[in-house]
């Protein structure tokens, strides 16, 4: 039997309820970062589908600010070699957003291919950023297209995606947007036809002087992403061997990557398998596996 909360009005003995809280719903960004400075305590709720999950696991806040209502955080822009999407994009939104469409189709591809269409449709990219869960899969893709997310209101203004499992980010406030630098990238994919074993997103650009970063990074649902990185000499995206690279990004999977899903041997195959399937798409060699 799960446990009546003190003011939770009455309901069955079979269910819980949460305690009485205090809810704002702020309009402007503006109001929220004012709200999240009042109440750096307050928990900020999005489209709410990971947040039920949480007061099951026993999350009881006292002050909710739902950012649902904010116009500016449901915007997308490319400008200057930058694009950013609005931490309130919902999945739906995302892989249909014509700026994102046309800069870096990989992206919107890989975002409507994830959750259920219920959760596309309410489920948002701050959600599933913040919910910083293993088995969520935008920080997976985002770590490798080394995506920034930028906040207000709290203690950081700005944070790679891929430190999103460094350390506890501590008061965040609100997660306004997330960045992606397009100029150097050469190319994106995400392989995740091996969930929830294993994912893998692959970002090639292009480095400031000479040569080409790959950049890999491995999720599952067990086990915190790792980011894979190989730089090579090549001047083109055709030169690369996809057999090699995938060998030298696998082999840098840490032992801690192993679990009772998958000896890290076994994982170390899988995403050398994965990473040379990109591969193979990206320089247009047939696939060997
Ligand atoms: C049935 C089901 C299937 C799913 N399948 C997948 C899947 O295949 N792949 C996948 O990646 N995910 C999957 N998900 C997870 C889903 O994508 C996330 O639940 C969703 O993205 C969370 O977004 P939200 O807006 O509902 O977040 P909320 O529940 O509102 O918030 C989640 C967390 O983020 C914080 N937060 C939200 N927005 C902000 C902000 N702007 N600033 C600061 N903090 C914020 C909240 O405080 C909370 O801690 C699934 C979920 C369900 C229920």
């Amino acid at each position: 039997m799960r446990g009546q909360k003190l003011g939770a009005g009455l309901i069955a003995q079979s269910q819980s309820a949460l305690p009485p809280f205090v809810l704002h719903r702020p309009t402007s960004l503006g109001e929220a970062v004012a709200l999240t400075r009042q109440h750096p305590e307050a928990v900020i709720a999005a489209g709410c589908s990971d947040l039920v999950a949480q007061f099951r696991e026993g999350l009881e806040p006292e002050v909710l600010i739902s950012v649902q209502r904010i116009k500016e955080l449901r915007a997308i822009s490319n400008e200057d070699g930058l694009l950013r999407i609005g931490s309130l994009v919902s999945h739906a939104e995302g892989s249909r957003s014509p700026e994102i469409l046309s800069t870096v189709p990989a992206l919107a591809a890989a975002w409507g291919s994830i959750a259920t269409v219920r959760i596309r449709y309410r489920g948002t990219l701050g959600g599933n950023l913040l919910a910083r869960r293993y088995r969520y899969e935008m920080p997976v893709i985002l770590s490798a297209l080394g995506a920034q997310m930028q906040f207000q209101g709290g203690d950081i203004a700005a944070l790679p995606v891929s430190s999103l499992w460094d350390r506890d980010p501590g008061n965040v406030g609100i997660l306004t947007a997330v960045t992606v630098g397009t100029p150097s990238l050469l190319w994106f994919g995400y392989e995740r036809s091996m969930r929830p074993l294993s994912t893998v997103s692959l970002a090639v650009r292009k480095n400031p002087q000479a040569g080409l970063t790959v950049t890999a990074v491995c999720g599952s649902e067990y086990r915190q992403p790792f980011v894979l990185s190989h730089t090579a000499e090549a001047t083109a995206i055709t030169e690369l061997d996809p057999a090699f690279v995938g060998e030298v990004l696998a082999a840098q999977l840490p032992d801690e990557a192993g679990d009772y899903s998958g000896s890290i041997d076994y994982r170390r195959h899988l995403v050398g398998v994965l990473c040379r399937r990109l591969l193979a798409d990206a320089t247009g060699n047939q696939r060997k596996g």
